[in-house]
């Protein structure tokens, strides 16, 4: 029996069957190399066509503008977190930060090593369940950059807007809702993310920087970390994560095939929707955010007993239904239902939801 298996995990979470598939055909002879696309010279022009291919079908895909510069870089979004304020500093001494949960407050302390951090917002005092409104933010004139999260992934919140920071560079860490949905990247100074929830294997970190904002970062900055001497190497200033760059090229591909980000974003709407509205109609299970700044990403729910959540999740597990575990510091539930996770995954969970509470509620 083929069962169908669905991984609900955050990370590093589903990729595309087709992906997989083209990675297994290609593994042990790339495109008549003769050899493993891991094997191969990252300077050769095998991979360089690999690695160039990658960047124009993510621009293409985000519709990023010709004065963007697109690194695909290592050190993930974490790495990202000390590279923000090492190149956008720029002689300033302070950034302003939104605080909306677990990874806004890690992106905080990283930021803290570096310069002086104001929090512009949180919502910490309503245990981060909404993302605070434009009109909440307190902008310090003098900032070097404004740091948001536009998906907290242990959270499950989602600004559906982009903040408006003036003439600000704007910094967001879009790891976990990268190409689910259609964003202006013009508003952005700089948009980071690491691959393994909605690009691809963990090991690449993409870096969309505005051009105007590069050349002038820290000289402690570590060469690795410096978005103008990556710009001006391709990426390539040391040995990139040919391996996993390769695999996120394979996804944009699949991407565009599907229709693009317009298109996904709609099956991303209707998935969200789907099990929202289940949540919605039941007094078994309850999700913590407000309504309006649900993540289509990440949907934290608890079941109301709690002394369940070991049944619950041993009976998803026989069903095929995997790594549904809450974050520790939340507790309870997460669904990750990233690109990859297809519609029907998302009904087999709400049909066995469904079937869990007329059993036990
Ligand atoms: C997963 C995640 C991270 C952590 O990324 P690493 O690649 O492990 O450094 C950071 N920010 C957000 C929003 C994430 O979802």
């Amino acid at each position: 029996m083929n069962k169908a298996i669905y991984n609900f995990g955050p990370g590093p979470a589903m990729l595309y069957p087709e992906v997989l598939r083209a990675v297994r055909e290609e593994l042990l002879d790339f495109r008549g190399y003769g050899a493993s696309v891991m094997e191969m010279s990252h300077r050769g022009a095998e991979f360089m066509e690999v690695a160039k291919t990658a960047e124009a079908d993510l621009r293409e895909l985000m519709r990023i503008p010709a004065d963007y510069k697109v690194l695909f870089l290592q050190g993930g979004a974490t790495g990202q977190c000390a590279a923000a304020p090492m190149n956008l500093l720029r002689g300033k001494t302070s950034a302003d930060y939104v605080n909306t949960g677990y990874w806004s407050q890690r992106a905080i302390a990283e930021a803290s090593k570096y310069c002086e951090v104001n929090i512009a917002a949180s919502s910490e005092h309503k245990n981060f369940s909404y993302a605070p409104a434009q009109s909440e933010w307190r902008l310090k004139k003098d900032a070097a950059y404004v740091h948001y999260v536009p998906n907290e992934t242990i959270g499950g919140v989602e600004f559906q807007w982009v903040p408006d920071t003036g003439s600000v560079p704007l910094v967001a860490d879009m790891s976990s809702n990268i190409l689910s949905r259609e964003i202006d990247v013009s508003r952005f100074g700089v948009i980071y993310a690491g691959a393994q929830k909605n690009i691809g294997p963990a090991g690449v970190t993409v870096v969309i920087v505005r051009e105007d904002l590069t050349g002038d970062a820290l000289k402690r900055t570590p060469a690795i970390f410096d978005y103008a001497l990556q710009a001006k190497n391709d990426s390539m200033f040391n040995t990139p994560p040919t391996f996993a760059v390769y695999c996120a090229g394979l996804t944009f591909k699949c991407l565009k095939k599907l229709g693009g980000v317009k298109e996904v974003e709609k099956h991303n709407i209707a998935k969200a929707k789907l099990l929202y509205d289940f949540l919605d109609s039941s007094a078994f299970y309850r999700t913590p955010v407000e309504k309006r700044d649900r993540s289509r990403m990440n949907v934290p729910f608890f079941l109301r007993d709690e002394r369940l959540n070991d049944e619950f999740l041993e009976h998803a597990n026989e069903r095929g239904l995997l790594h549904l575990k809450g974050h520790r510091v939340l507790g309870g539930m997460r669904a990750s239902i990233y690109n990859a996770m297809p519609g029907e995954g998302v009904a087999a969970l709400v049909d066995f939801m469904r079937e869990f509470e007329t059993r036990h509620g």
